[in-house]
């Protein structure tokens, strides 16, 4: 009887959640584990944590709980620009939210906390800082209903991007002992998972792991053709996704700058992004990229933590990330929307020795030397790349994924013996006195200074390797490391050393098998480009879709807003396939809720109506 009338609870709690899923979202299901979570704290009040992927809508499972609950739901988060950006996704689904922090006018955040104080928001995001500050002296009737604390691993110094401050969140516990915590991350291992639970003092929480898949992400390792490749090809991932935003990585401050100063002098709309620069410079980056007013952020790994911008088509990394939870998180910073994105991660001998380097000064170099050793293993390795990655995080996959570059273009073998020979050979001629870049200067007949001066274009094998690039050098002599023909000796100037299995293939008594480098003149999609260049149409979707992303453009720029805020790339790739022709067909679309609804569907519908041969929607004007 008694399960019999929880039963009947549940059906009708999930009910409403649906329908309220539906209705400010326009989104016909929740995702796996949303409900559950939703449940666990509006519904039986008790603490979570919840581990999901970027992108794996975890303001999902705190935005309904508020809209399901009385009061407010008080939501902390280190950034104030993804609290602006969460703000007015919220409020133009017509949902009252509000964010008090440093960057707004006081006058503004008392105005806003009265707003709180007498129940009129639902979400209110605030700084931890503030939080901490204020909330003893909240009145004693102040209506929260939950409190989510977005990036939890920060209260962990287990986790890799510590703040001190969030571990005064402990105290949250005492201050409100029967409110429901919610704790949320995108990273967190083992230990930092409990060191989360245990410091915030949940009470048996709800954990939920989801799975760390991101389908839509195709993967793909690029030997590093130098500087020079390496910026056509960011250049031509641009032109590529013209409408859209990327990401590249660096290793380093003046990297990034030299790349940013490049691609804007080829007339790019670049930003720059590193612990370096001031916070308002930062700040001001951040925001031009998120409304959409720069094409391409050229960024050390400070950046990112927090941005929920949904059309991020593509990340490179134009060197090896420091671990596989850094890339991970990295590369998962595109195709939120859950669309087709492409990341790209460019890999040389050279990122290693600086990677060493950085760890010799770091604290803990044990460990970080292990998690530098498994992210080279996965550049090298010549399995699919998304089973080492989803291994690595603990979910085990027994199938190739179809979709990474090992997947798509299974590497073709061939005896590479007598081409491993010449490197080896010339090697043991500079006396194993030779980091990677000068082997390779050598083996094609270089005839710069250095190189002359130290005499090395006089021994035998100088010149060997001229008919083949720099890059493909660059490729096998990474397989040569990879299969232990060489190694490199990081303490005595990065110079290479032919070890014993190396010798045999020198001495002839083995042979040494590669996979086949096949240079790219370009990206993969230049082709399609080329395609549309030489006058093939688009389809009629994809010219429609265009379309329909000026119509965004025209609407975000009227109310001031970034095109995504209005609809994702997902809610347009929708409209453009069931092109609705009406209102009420509108509000069917993926992502359009009821006050989209009512605020855009004419301008869509028009669009599609005038796609489509018919006579537009004429409103009458109130006289
Ligand atoms: P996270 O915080 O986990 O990185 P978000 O909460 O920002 O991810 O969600 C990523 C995207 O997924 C957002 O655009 C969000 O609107 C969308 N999303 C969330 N839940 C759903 C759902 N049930 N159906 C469709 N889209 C969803
Ligand atoms: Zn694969």
């Amino acid at each position: 009887m008694i399960s019999q009338q929880t039963n009947i609870d549940k059906s009708d709690f999930d009910r409403r959640a649906a329908a309220l899923l539906r209705r400010f979202y326009g989104y016909s299901e929740f995702r796996p584990g949303q409900l559950e979570i939703i449940r666990a704290v509006a519904a039986e009040k008790r603490d979570a944590l919840v581990l999901m992927p970027t992108g794996g809508g975890k303001s999902m499972c705190y935005q309904l709980p508020a809209l399901l609950s009385d009061g407010c739901a008080v939501v902390v988060s280190p950034l104030i620009a993804l609290m602006h950006d969460q703000v007015s996704a919220l409020v133009a689904n017509g949902i009252p939210a509000a964010t008090v922090n440093s960057n707004i006018d006081e006058q503004v955040n008392m105005r806003r906390m009265d707003q709180f104080f007498a129940g009129r928001v639902k979400l209110l995001y605030i700084s931890p800082e503030r939080l901490l500050a204020e909330m003893d002296h909240w009145p004693a009737t102040v209506p929260v209903s939950l409190i989510a604390i977005d990036e939890a691993h920060c209260i962990s110094q287990w986790g890799h991007d510590f703040r001190p401050v969030y571990t005064k969140l402990s105290h949250l516990k005492n201050r409100f002992p029967d409110i429901p915590l919610l704790a949320l991350t995108a990273t967190a291992d083992r230990l930092t998972r409990s060191d989360i639970a245990m410091q915030l003092g949940l009470r048996s929480p709800l954990i939920w792991t989801g799975s760390f898949d991101r389908p839509n992400l195709s993967l793909k390792v690029l030997p590093n053709p130098g500087k020079t490749r390496r910026v056509a090809y960011i250049c031509d991932m641009i032109d590529r996704h013209r409408d859209d935003a990327g990401i590249v990585y660096s290793i380093s401050r003046k990297a990034t700058e030299s790349l940013h100063d490049e691609l804007v002098r080829r007339g790019y709309k670049s930003v720059c992004y590193h612990a370096g620069m001031s916070a308002e410079d930062r700040e001001a980056s951040q925001r031009k990229f998120i409304n959409g007013d720069a094409q391409v952020v050229c960024a050390t790994v400070a950046f990112g933590m927090g941005i929920d911008k949904s059309n991020i088509r593509w990340v490179i990394h134009a060197n090896l990330p420091a671990n596989i939870e850094s890339y991970y998180q990295e590369i998962g910073r595109a195709g939120r929307d859950g669309m087709p994105a492409e990341t790209i991660l460019f890999y040389s001998f050279a990122d290693i020795a600086t990677r060493r380097s950085f760890i010799e000064e770091s604290g803990q170099p044990m460990l970080n030397l292990q998690k530098l050793n498994r992210m080279k293993e996965y550049a090298e390795a010549p399995v699919c790349r998304r089973r080492i990655l989803l291994n690595y995080f603990g979910e085990h996959v027994d199938c190739d994924c179809g979709n990474c570059d090992v997947c798509l273009d299974p590497p073709e073998r061939f005896d590479g013996t007598i081409l491993v020979q010449k490197a080896l050979s010339a090697i043991i001629r500079t006396q194993q006195k030779v980091g990677a870049l000068m082997l390779i200067d050598i083996l094609r007949g270089s005839a710069r200074t250095e190189l002359v001066a130290r005499g090395f274009d006089k021994i035998k094998t100088y010149g060997v390797g001229r008919d083949m690039s720099f890059a493909q050098w660059n490729a096998y002599l990474s397989q040569m490391l990879q299969l232990g023909f060489i190694d490199i000796a990081y303490e005595d100037s990065n110079r290479l050393r032919v070890t014993a299995s190396g010798l045999r293939v020198l001495k002839g008594e083995t042979s040494a098998t590669l996979a086949r480098f096949v240079e790219e003149k370009r990206s993969p999609g230049a082709r399609r480009n080329r395609v549309a260049e030489t006058g093939v149409p688009l389809s009629p979707n994809e010219e429609l879709l265009s379309l329909l992303k000026a119509v965004r453009r025209k609407v975000a720029d009227a109310e001031g807003v970034p095109a995504y805020i209005v609809f994702s790339d997902a809610t347009l790739a929708d409209m453009s396939a069931r092109r609705p022709r009406n209102a009420a067909d509108f509000t069917e679309v993926h992502g359009v809720g009821e006050r989209k609804t009512k605020r855009y569907w004419l301008p869509f519908v028009n669009a599609i109506r005038e796609f489509d041969g018919l006579a537009p929607f004429v409103l009458k004007s109130k006289q």
